[in-house]
């Protein structure tokens, strides 16, 4: 598709609070010597709205070299005033969320609805993490060896400079929520945001600033995916990767030749399974929600729907009404439910797995067209069935506003079609008896599995862990897990009775029996960690 004009360019600007002026003042931030762009466009009109620097392998150096100065420092500030920082961070997103609601809106397409779930998202791990973080990384007293005669601690230590690399489709989240436990813990942090959405990503850096970051502890770093990411994986002493199981792979790779550690937040194909005693009209609603928010660019969004044969019929009725009732739309306002893909190549996989479905012999409930008349990339909400188990709509994430449905004779197929994957990222599970959605939960093989709601509860609940298993990535973030993966844990021991050798003069034999008598002693006290455990 041919650019749009710099007038087309200004006309969806002036929909904004924002400017060409702005968006320069904003990719101004980056330093870097390469003279190499990158045009970032506006899915809803395919127009040019502003362009990137495209860092080299030496932009990367640089940054990281910045980073690693200031985190020495940064890592000295007391606890308190580096949680105070993000604080008043959180609340300068809160305040500023007019013009970061339309950057993200201008940037990713999404509907004004959906951008307001990222926004939230924000003030929620900052205060989780400053009311945590003391307790996670306070010094930790654990059994000695040779107990009273010897002591051991543990102290939780910064891994140094933490690279976050975010895909495009929730680039204010995901751009800062695991920079902010990283952070906390006295890291800094060089994150590379998505090519096409890294507006999002340098108005936080300015917000990080002004909320008093010191400089360098926060680097931003633009460029193409597979050159600036190497060259910063290169570097780092962490990397927090969220994006697509392929980068993934690749990631790990690269991070285990390195011998640092990361964390892979990656693809999922989620199903959700309404079972027998569901109330359907609540079901269906839910689904809606679960399978159709972001146009179904989101990562914990549903693709797979199993419905129990029983009440097959009156949810099918219920969920295509809803879903035929969405609107879709491109407008800043809050008045379509729906925004645009990210771009064309994201419209042709949708068409080319709705295409593949129907040639193997599924049906089109509703939706199943394009509409440029809305824009460029718009697509609509579509629900497919009679899905051949092979068809690449059935096993591979699709990532757009398509899904299957299909019939379950009872609880155990559904389990069994859940479990059906190679990913295992979310699941969401409908049903009348919330102790028996529990136990479905249990035997459904996914990271966080929602009862009676599609991923909300279990993304917000941000002191619970959150990740994927198999294809769908490894590591956690939120909980005590999202700040633990930043940390190195330090032993120190001491002896107060010299070095734990044979006393001088002592045989071996009798020095062998005592320390077997020792030992027999040692099983029976219960650990430091066991004994606050118990008190708990
Ligand atoms: P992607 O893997 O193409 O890109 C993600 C990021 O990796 C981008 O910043 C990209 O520039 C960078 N990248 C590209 N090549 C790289 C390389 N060789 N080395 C290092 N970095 C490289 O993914 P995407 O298409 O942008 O994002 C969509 C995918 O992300 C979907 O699969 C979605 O499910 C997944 N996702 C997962 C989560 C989660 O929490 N599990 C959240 C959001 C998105």
């Amino acid at each position: 598709m041919a650019p749009q004009t710099d007038t087309q360019t200004q006309a969806l600007l002036e929909e904004t609070r924002l400017s060409s002026g702005r968006l320069e003042t904003l990719s101004r931030q980056i330093e870097a010597d390469s003279t190499a762009t990158i045009t970032v466009r506006a899915p809803a009109t395919d127009a040019a709205i502003g362009s990137i620097p495209a860092c080299t392998d030496a932009d990367v150096g640089r940054a990281v070299s910045r980073a690693r100065d200031a985190q020495v420092s940064w890592a000295e500030t007391p606890l308190k005033e580096r949680s105070d920082v993000l604080e008043r961070f959180a609340d300068l997103v809160l305040e500023h969320r007019g013009e970061l609601l339309d950057l993200l809106q201008l940037e990713t397409g999404k509907s004004r609805q959906d951008a307001v779930e990222e926004v939230l998202d924000i003030p929620l791990t900052c205060s989780y993490y400053a009311d945590t973080g003391p307790s996670v990384l306070a010094e930790k007293r654990r059994r000695g060896a040779l107990a009273p005669a010897t002591t051991a601690r543990v102290t939780r230590e910064p891994v140094g400079v933490v690279g976050v690399i975010s895909p495009w489709n929730y680039p204010l989240t995901l751009s800062v929520t695991d920079a902010i436990p990283a952070i906390l813990a006295g890291n800094a942090v060089v994150l590379k945001p998505d090519e096409k959405t890294p507006f999002t990503a340098l108005a936080l850096a300015e917000l990080l600033e002004r909320a008093g970051l010191p400089d360098g502890v926060f680097e931003i770093i633009t460029g193409q995916g597979p050159v600036v990411g190497p060259a910063l994986i290169d570097r780092v002493d962490y990397v927090a990767f969220t994006g697509s199981t392929e980068t993934g792979r690749a990631v790990a790779e690269q991070a285990g030749r390195n011998l640092i550690d990361c964390s892979l937040e990656l693809g999922g194909k989620n199903p959700l399974v309404v079972l027998d005693d569901a109330d359907v009209e609540q079901a269906a609603r839910g689904a809606v929600h679960a399978c159709f928010t972001n146009a179904g660019q989101l990562c914990l969004a549903a693709e797979r729907l199993y419905v129990d044969e029983s009440v097959y019929d009156a949810f099918l009725d219920a969920f295509v009404g809803e879903t035929r009732r969405l609107t879709l739309g491109t407008g800043f306002d809050f008045d379509a439910d729906v925004g645009s893909l990210i771009d064309g190549d994201q419209l042709e996989r949708v068409e080319t797995h709705v295409a593949d479905a129907l040639e193997s012999g599924a049906s089109v409930l509703t939706g199943g067209r394009r509409r440029p008349d809305v824009g460029p990339f718009c697509y609509e909400p579509t629900i497919l069935t009679d899905v051949d188990p092979d068809a690449a709509v059935a096993c591979e994430e699709t990532f757009g506003p398509v899904v299957s449905v299909e019939p379950v004779s009872d609880t155990e197929a559904a389990i069994a079609a859940a479990n059906d994957s190679d990913y295992g990222l979310n699941a969401s599970v409908w049903t009348g008896d919330r102790d028996r959605g529990i136990d479905v939960a249990r035997r459904i093989d996914c990271g966080t599995v929602c009862v009676n709601d599609g991923y909300v509860s279990g993304w917000a609940a941000v002191d619970a862990p959150m990740g994927g298993v198999g294809d769908s990535g490894l590591g956690r973030r939120h909980g005590r897990a999202g700040i633990e993966r930043y940390l190195e844990s330090k032993t120190i021991a001491t002896s107060r009775i010299g070095p734990l050798d044979a006393p001088p003069g002592v045989p071996a034999s009798w020095y062998a029996r005592g320390m077997v008598g020792l030992t027999r002693l040692q099983r029976r006290l219960p650990s430091v960690s066991s004994l606050v455990g118990r008190l708990r």
